[in-house]
């Protein structure tokens, strides 16, 4: 069983920008190609989980509830378009509650390695931040940034740790994962 994990925002949708939020299902739109390109994990036969930082509900900016009709109707768009994640995980503090959770640490991955048995070595963790690839390192997990959210290619030299692979979007990612 091969695991791949995914970034919310920025991979699988829209990145609302620096600082800022998904706070409301109208927000919340998919990547082109990205229903595509779970879909095509899906069929491939990888396991395939979320992990995402949305400090925003610790912040009181949206709501537990709001996060879990955006991840509910995200599902649901999913399944439509072929494709399936086994678990979505999230952490919701703020960075001063100093969790174990909040990605660049690595509590997300370690949750779902814990209770589905796999180890986090074969995994790989797909992000757009320098934040994901830090999280992947620090789960000893295999790091892919993807340019469809924060990073962009011509910020290359301030990058301050060095992705396994960088690819244009998911679904190229998803085409080389085998
Ligand atoms: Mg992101
Ligand atoms: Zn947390």
């Amino acid at each position: 069983m091969i695991v791949i994990f995914l970034d919310r925002d920025g991979v699988i949708n829209k990145y609302p920008g620096d600082k800022l939020y998904v706070t409301s299902l109208r927000k919340f739109k998919f990547l082109p190609n990205a229903k595509k390109a779970i879909a095509l994990l899906t069929k491939k036969g990888f396991k395939i989980f979320v992990a995402s930082n949305q400090a925003g509900v610790g912040k009181g900016t949206y709501s537990q509830k709001t996060l879990d009709a955006i991840t509910a109707k995200m599902l649901s768009d999913i399944e439509k378009a072929g494709g399936r994640i086994d678990k979505v995980y999230y952490c919701t503090h703020r960075k001063e509650a100093g969790c174990l959770c909040r990605k660049p640490r690595p509590g997300l991955l370690k949750q779902a390695a814990k209770r589905f048995k796999f180890n986090l070595k074969k995994a790989y963790f797909i992000g757009d931040t320098m934040r994901d690839i830090f999280t992947s390192h620090a789960a000893g997990a295999k790091s892919i940034l993807i340019l469809t959210g924060k990073e962009k290619l011509k910020n290359q030299k301030n990058w301050e740790v060095k992705p396994d692979f960088v690819f244009k979007d998911l679904l190229i990612a998803a085409k080389f994962l085998k």
